[in-house]
């Protein structure tokens, strides 16, 4: 298997039947899933009575190839295992808090998103990748149709906008999964807030001012005033994302010219996600 750096090892282990209490690893390469894999079952095996399947276990993933050790390993009461992952996104703590890192960025796999069960006044909450959202009913009662998702404002003395991800959902289950799904590109792509076009502008300047000028690098996407969605990666244009009904995507070739691509996207985001998955693929 090639190790390429959108593939990454999640390591981890539970007891059969439960979910993972202990830390869950995002590693960069076989090596380092080998060594944390061999640690939870020595740390394991000092907790257990019999120890024997422990270290056959041991052994065999000593005899194991690199190429091989993605998989499961039941033992007794708990399962051991090695996730190959595609594009997982888990932030690093250089990145959030510019500690030092190396290359390989190994670091805690981000937890899945959880909603908590509703307070008196019916809002329940999720974290996604450290930020807090609610999920709340904008009728003030449990009603169909009226689920929103809002992203909840950091403590600040000035009277906070309010960050809405998604009004109108039918379930405060329904909004919660399709919150994540909207959510879940941010990790890999910078969405910029929408522009609109400034009515009081002369009409040249409206037109400079059309398409979006990024100066940061990274995959990032920017408006149009148009209403577009322009993706860049390192400030070069990679495609355009048109949202609507239906979400259309197109990815910029080298030469300048669109190539259109088909997808059932619901959110311009995973369509962004998904010219950049081209661009990537594409590069291999
Ligand atoms: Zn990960
Ligand atoms: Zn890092």
């Amino acid at each position: 298997m090639m190790t390429t750096s959108r593939t990454r090892y999640h390591v981890g282990m539970n007891e059969i039947g439960l979910d993972p209490v202990y830390r869950i690893e995002c590693l960069a390469d076989f090596d380092g899933a080998r060594a944390w894999l061999t640690g939870n079952v020595e740390n394991t095996t000092e907790d257990v009575q019999d120890p024997s399947e422990f270290d056959a276990l041991l052994d065999r993933l000593a005899r194991t190839p690199d190429a091989q050790i993605v998989g499961e390993y039941a033992v007794d009461a708990y399962v051991f295992w090695v996730r190959a992952v595609e594009d997982c996104g888990c932030p690093c703590d250089c990145a959030e808090r510019g500690e030092e890192c190396d290359p390989r960025h190994n670091r805690e796999a981000a937890a899945e998103p959880e909603l908590t069960d509703p307070d008196e006044h019916g809002r329940s909450v999720f974290r996604f990748d450290g930020v807090p959202y609610t999920v709340f009913n904008t009728s003030g009662r449990d009603l169909d149709g009226y689920w929103a998702v809002e992203r909840v404002p950091a403590e600040s003395p000035a009277l906070p906008s309010r960050d809405y991800v998604l009004v109108g959902q039918r379930t405060r289950e329904h909004a919660f999964t399709l919150a994540v799904e909207k959510l879940r590109p941010s990790r890999h792509i910078t969405f910029l807030p929408q522009r609109y076009s400034t009515v009081t502008m002369s009409e040249d300047d409206r037109d400079y001012d059309e398409y979006p000028h990024v100066t940061r690098d990274g995959w990032v996407c920017a408006w149009s005033t148009a209403g577009y969605v322009v993706v860049f990666e390192d400030r070069v244009q990679r495609g355009i994302v048109w949202p609507g009904h239906p979400v259309e995507a197109s990815v910029t070739r080298d030469d300048g010219t669109a190539l259109d691509i088909k997808g059932e996207w619901r959110f311009f985001e995973q369509a962004a996600a998904a010219v950049r998955d081209h661009v990537l693929t594409a590069r291999v």
